[in-house]
């Protein structure tokens, strides 16, 4: 039916996005040295400045299209790498090279990179080694450039808005997605928990990840439809097709409108058992979104972001208590979680913090690198004293990847010990405030009664305990069948974390995508759980189904669910149990 191509991958975000495609290749690209004919040099040379002018021309729009869609602190991501590019350190030394050795522009900028990442390497200042990563994108952004290839390239102001299509997006990137330009993303890479797919959904960005051979498909297209329900990108459809989703995408507009309307009600089961709606966001502008869906406040502000929203500077203490405290009064009264660094693993500036890793999801990052690099945290956590004063007592500091009873230990030792230099300077500092673990590493679900002893609340971060208890990478498509979060083994794990936190009296939230996910509301409930965290748009999807269910048998569900062998029995039977709650509401969700 369709005179264009349609590839599958997997839904990742809901919804219907049509516009003309914005291509980024990230895969690195093979450099070969050639030798230049010396009457050739200056054309080589010549070469090399056009297309630094050409990038230099892209970076400026880009800034400038960040700044009047989203605000100042993203146009200075791409305000910082024009002025990298404009540095004589890195343009006049390729040249040099060029000249000097007759080669390629690719060649020598290959060289140059190198040489300046090992001088960075040598540092011992965070900060200045952070430019790594910076050096890093603008280099191969130039790259592209010489080589002729696609780069993420702005549409006019003014003008539609595109579909981000890339063979893979990683973190430090995806918050292009914000810069207000992209209104769909695909990728070739990527599963239903990686970053950049976490980032699309807290955007409502309709997204699938996992496509194939994507990039080469859409190349020269003008015009791309991601549906973000089925998992389908349609290459240069036929008109008749593009007719047809834009009703379907009004449709699905129109249901979130319905949705909306219950944004006031408190989220009650029919047996009065309440629970408590939070929002996980990324970037400080998405607190308007998580109003809007009716959030009771922060349950995870992912602060990592807060590097790159002040790249190419390290954020530092000034700058990091204002974020903060931006967002304590933006919930006042009202818990506001703010995780601490979450750096490593795949995640954002695992390059700037130490040497690559083997199996870096294993290795140095969460609360671990916080506690070997105390310098960055240190800050971080003065921040945070600082933001919550003595003025506001909505500050929950929650702590990553924790997997031994000591961690949490030693941050409460080092919160207090800078609660007491913090005073000693002059600065109010709360009397009390709530040390959270993350229950994400198998390990902590299985001492969670002892964990509960030391932390005031637990969060459980679902993405990355399934990504462990089940040795499935979470970002990887190849594997992302296996990637279950139903599976009973994860389910007992929550029981289990539940329960303890119960017994011990602490809150206990779940900030996982497990927790926007409608299949899995009525097992949550059902297992006692009172905190629900998820991304702004999927709030008012959870509320409604919440406020249909009765508690009793929500629990029951619970109960048949933990005593299953697969995860596709839990899967068909919690299907089963939401198509039945969905008719009894008379509501339609697209799952
Ligand atoms: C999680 O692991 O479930 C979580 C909420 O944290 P992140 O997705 O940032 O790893
Ligand atoms: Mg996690």
């Amino acid at each position: 039916m369709s005179g264009g191509r349609t590839l599958t991958g997997q839904a990742v975000s809901p919804g219907i996005a049509i516009g003309p495609p914005m291509v980024v290749e990230n895969r690195p690209m093979p450099v070969t040295r050639e030798q230049v004919d010396p009457a050739r040099i200056a054309g080589e040379v010549t070469r090399l400045r056009d297309a630094a002018a050409r990038a230099g021309a892209q970076l400026g729009q880009l800034a400038e299209q960040a700044r009047t869609r989203v605000g100042q602190e993203y146009a200075a991501i791409f305000e910082a790498h024009r002025m990298m590019l404009a540095d004589p350190a890195l343009l006049d030394e390729v040249e040099r090279v060029i000249r000097a050795e007759a080669v390629n522009a690719e060649w020598a900028l290959e060289q140059v990179v190198h040489r300046l990442i090992a001088q960075f390497e040598r540092l011992s200042d965070v900060y200045l080694r952070e430019r790594q990563t910076d050096l890093l994108d603008v280099a191969s952004q130039l790259h592209r450039e010489l080589q002729g290839r696609p780069s993420l390239r702005p549409t006019p102001i003014g003008e539609e808005e595109g579909i981000l299509v890339a063979d893979d997006i990683p973190p430090s990137q995806a918050v292009q997605l914000a810069t207000g330009m992209v209104c769909g993303f695909a990728s070739e890479t990527g599963g239903q928990t990686s970053h950049t797919t976490i980032i699309a959904k807290s955007l409502g960005i309709p997204a699938v990840v996992g496509v194939a051979g994507l990039v080469g498909a859409v190349a020269r297209s003008s015009l791309v439809i991601v549906d973000g329900f089925e998992g389908h990108v349609l290459v240069d459809p036929d008109p008749g097709l593009v007719q047809v989703y834009r009703v379907r995408a009004e449709e699905h507009r129109r249901r979130q409108r319905e949705l909306l309307e219950v944004v006031q009600l408190p989220p009650v089961t029919l047996d009065q058992h309440r629970v408590r709606l939070l929002a996980n966001i990324d970037l400080l502008h998405e607190v308007g979104a998580a109003r809007d869906g009716g959030a009771e406040g922060i349950g995870l502000f992912r602060s990592e972001f807060v590097f790159i929203e002040a790249s190419p500077s390290l954020p530092d203490e000034d700058q990091q208590t204002a974020a903060y405290r931006a967002l304590l009064d933006a919930f006042p009264g009202q818990p506001v979680t703010v995780r601490t660094f979450d750096l490593g693993g795949k995640k954002l500036a695992r390059e700037l913090l130490g040497s690559p890793e083997a199996n870096p999801v294993l290795g140095l990052r969460g609360v671990r690198l916080c506690l070997q690099k105390p310098e960055f945290f240190r800050t971080q956590l003065r921040a945070l004293l600082r933001a919550a004063g003595t003025e506001r007592d909505n500050l929950r500091i929650m702590v990553p990847l924790v997997g031994h009873v000591e961690e949490i230990k030693t941050v409460r030792t080092l919160l207090n010990r800078l609660g007491r230099e913090l005073e000693g300077e002059g600065h109010p500092v709360p009397e009390t405030f709530s040390v959270g673990a993350m229950i994400e590493v198998p390990a902590a679900a299985m001492i969670a009664e002892h964990l509960a002893q030391e932390a005031d609340f637990f969060a459980i971060g679902t993405n990355d305990l399934t990504q462990y208890t089940l040795a499935v990478d979470r970002a990887n498509e190849q594997v992302a069948d296996l990637y279950r979060p139903f599976h009973p083994a994860v389910l007992r794990l929550l029981d289990r974390i539940i329960s303890a936190g119960s017994r011990a009296g602490i809150p206990v939230e779940l900030c996982g995508e497990m927790a926007a996910d409608p299949l899995a509301v009525p097992v949550l409930v059902g297992l006692g759980l009172e905190e629900f965290s998820m991304h702004p748009p999927a709030l008012p999807v959870v509320r409604r189904l919440v406020r249909g269910l009765s508690f009793r048998d929500a629990q029951r569900i619970a109960r048949r669910a933990l005593a299953m062998a697969t995860a596709k029995e839990v899967e068909e039977f919690l299907l089963e149990q939401l198509s039945n709650l969905l008719a009894h509401l008379k509501v339609r969700i697209t799952l």
